[in-house]
């Protein structure tokens, strides 16, 4: 294991994060690039590395290889995703139209679909977690905040993940009591979404900056953003069941890909 690491040329670094800094390496003997991830100190307390070992799903981004040190520092070597993240995708090549956003949709729903059959909720789905390659496959990424789900009891509404993204029920808890969070999955997709067709976080009007308990307010009790007017009805009717601020009302995953935006024809 650690000749394989040695082996790892780094070539630049992708991207810096909360949970760790990403490179781009090279094998040395085979010349296959990877991207490696190296985590800040200690890896307790998160399941990222658990949800990586039991993951692998078309949907999901690859993990080939996961390199853990005694002091408990992880380093996860993955596959390359060379569009890098659908935040940037969008900054360098514009918003993204309904017939691409509905291959994403599907792409992305696929995976939640298959995390949810292991129990996994992502909790902080946006933008730049999800990775983007020259096939037009989108993967979802960074499980840094992620949760398998228990039997029973197993609340999820603590308050990780991105404030922007984050479901009404995650702020206010007394109104909806607590949800497990394949919800709250959700309607972080819905917005995400939404802000791929914009070009911008669609709960703002691009520049503003307000403190987050302003944004929260908007997300809990302002009105829902919506798609002008050029749009399909179909994507609005979709955006529509994916932010439903009641998390009992908001459709689920596999419920969705069923919805007329995304169902696959069917070819005769
Ligand atoms: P954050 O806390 O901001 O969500 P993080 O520390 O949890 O970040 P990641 O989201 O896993 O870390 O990765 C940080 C950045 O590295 C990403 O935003 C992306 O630009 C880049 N990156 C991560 N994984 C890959 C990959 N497989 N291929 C290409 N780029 C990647
Ligand atoms: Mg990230």
């Amino acid at each position: 294991e650690v000749d394989r690491l040695s082996q790892l040329e780094k070539l630049q670094v992708l991207g810096h994060g909360n949970g760790g800094t990403v490179y781009k390496v090279r094998d040395k003997q085979t010349l296959a690039v990877y991207a490696l991830k190296i985590m800040h100190g200690n890896t307790s307390g998160t399941q990222e590395l658990d949800i990586l070992r039991q993951t692998s799903s078309p949907h999901v981004v690859h993990c080939h290889q996961i390199f853990e040190n005694p002091s408990g520092e992880g380093q996860i070597l993955m596959e390359y995703m060379n569009g890098g993240t659908l935040d940037t995708y969008i900054k360098t090549q514009g918003r993204l139209s309904e017939d691409i956003i509905a291959d994403i949709s599907r792409q992305v729903l696929k995976g939640f679909v298959y995390m949810y059959s292991k129990n996994i909720v992502h909790r902080d789905i946006k933008p730049s977690n999800l990775l983007i390659n020259e096939k037009m496959e989108v993967k979802i990424a960074d499980f840094g905040v992620s949760k398998i789900m228990g039997r029973g009891l197993n609340r999820c509404s603590t308050s990780v993940g991105t404030c922007a993204y984050m479901s009404p029920e995650r702020f206010d808890t007394e109104r909806y009591g607590d949800y497990d969070g394949y919800a709250a999955d959700v309607w972080s997709f819905g917005v995400t979404m939404m802000e791929l067709y914009m070009g911008y976080y669609p709960f703002l009007s691009p520049g503003e900056n307000p403190d987050w308990p302003t944004l929260m307010l908007a997300i809990c009790f302002g009105e829902l953003p919506s798609l002008p007017d050029c749009s399909s009805s179909e994507f609005k009717d979709f955006i529509n069941c994916c932010l439903q601020k009641d998390p009992s009302k908001r459709w689920a995953a596999s419920q969705l890909l069923l919805h007329p935006f995304v169902a696959e024809q069917c070819s005769v």
